[in-house]
């Protein structure tokens, strides 16, 4: 049964995103930790609309390598709210920050649960569109599911838009800037793969690929960097698997992109990663 909003209480906040902040939350009745994301009534239409949508998502997910939603609420202030499984070992960013870079089989691991994840949604018709570091959550068991549904779905958002949430727009692929020369049929979930590449060149290397380690993304330097510069190549020393692996995510034109289910027979995931961390 759905835990209502008067059974939890706030423990502590765990992250602030776009309008939103998550809170870690217990349940009164059986000590349970969960985690809560808000949005107050008065936010702004954008941010309500995303969290509607993401809860839209997530009463249509159910997947082990999706987040698990236990409630939603929206109370006559306007406050709406959803209850998540809690993920205690924090995300992939958080992770990269305090352990350092991923190893090769650690990697082959990340890719293989993320894949499972895009796999479920890509044939649930959902595109992700915000595929990073930040929002791909890890557990005690090095579960890793993806979260944050917010942007899922929207088919056209108009630069404009886009350059509000740069930190969103650093993951996206040449055709959602430009369609028509890199769109091919563009129907959307390549761009997921898009993102996952970087997130795992990223884990690799420990800065974002598309800019010099430290510098700050602004807005036109990586649209530049994603339209007109070549994809990012991993250094010399790594494997030709995960080299090749790495090339078939970031293909610029869309339809040369493996789609999950080719990525996940792809010889980097198959070499035997049970190793995990
Ligand atoms: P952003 O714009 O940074 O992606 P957002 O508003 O879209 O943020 P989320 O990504 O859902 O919101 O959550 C913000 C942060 O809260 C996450 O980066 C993570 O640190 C934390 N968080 C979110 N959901 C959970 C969860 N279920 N368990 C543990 N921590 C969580
Ligand atoms: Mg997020």
């Amino acid at each position: 049964a759905d835990i209502s909003a008067a059974d939890v209480e706030k423990l502590n906040v765990l992250g602030h995103g776009n309008g939103g902040t998550v809170y870690k939350v217990r349940h009164k009745k059986t000590s349970l930790t969960y985690a809560l994301k808000l949005i107050h009534g008065d936010s702004d239409s954008t941010v309500r609309r995303q969290l509607l949508r993401e809860m839209e998502i997530l009463r249509r997910t159910d997947s082990p390598h999706v987040v698990h939603c236990h409630g939603m609420f929206e109370k006559p202030s306007g406050d709406i709210a959803i209850l998540m499984e809690y993920m205690d070992f924090g995300t992939l960013e958080t992770i990269l920050k305090a352990d350092g870079t991923f190893s090769e089989p650690k990697l082959a691991y990340v890719a293989r649960q993320v894949l499972n994840g895009l796999n479920y949604l890509h044939s649930h018709k959902i595109i992700h569109r915000d595929i990073k570091p930040s929002n791909l959550l890890v557990n005690r068991n090095m579960e890793i599911k993806i979260a944050d549904f917010g942007v899922s779905k929207i088919m056209c958002r108009t630069l404009d838009a886009c350059n509000s949430y740069v930190g969103t727009c650093a993951y996206m692929s040449p055709e959602r800037f430009d369609p028509e020369t890199y769109g091919g049929n563009y129907d959307g979930y390549a761009g997921d793969i898009w993102s996952l590449g970087l997130t795992l060149m990223e884990l690799y290397l420990g800065h974002f690929p598309l800019l010099p380690a430290g510098q700050r993304p602004d807005w036109a330097t990586l649209m530049c960097a994603i339209c007109f510069g070549e994809p990012p190549t991993l250094p010399d020393g790594v494997s030709e698997e995960f080299r090749s692996f790495i090339e078939c995510c970031l293909q610029k034109e869309s339809s040369k992109r493996w789609s999950t289910s080719q990525l996940l027979s792809h010889p980097f995931l198959c070499r035997d990663s049970r190793t995990e961390w």
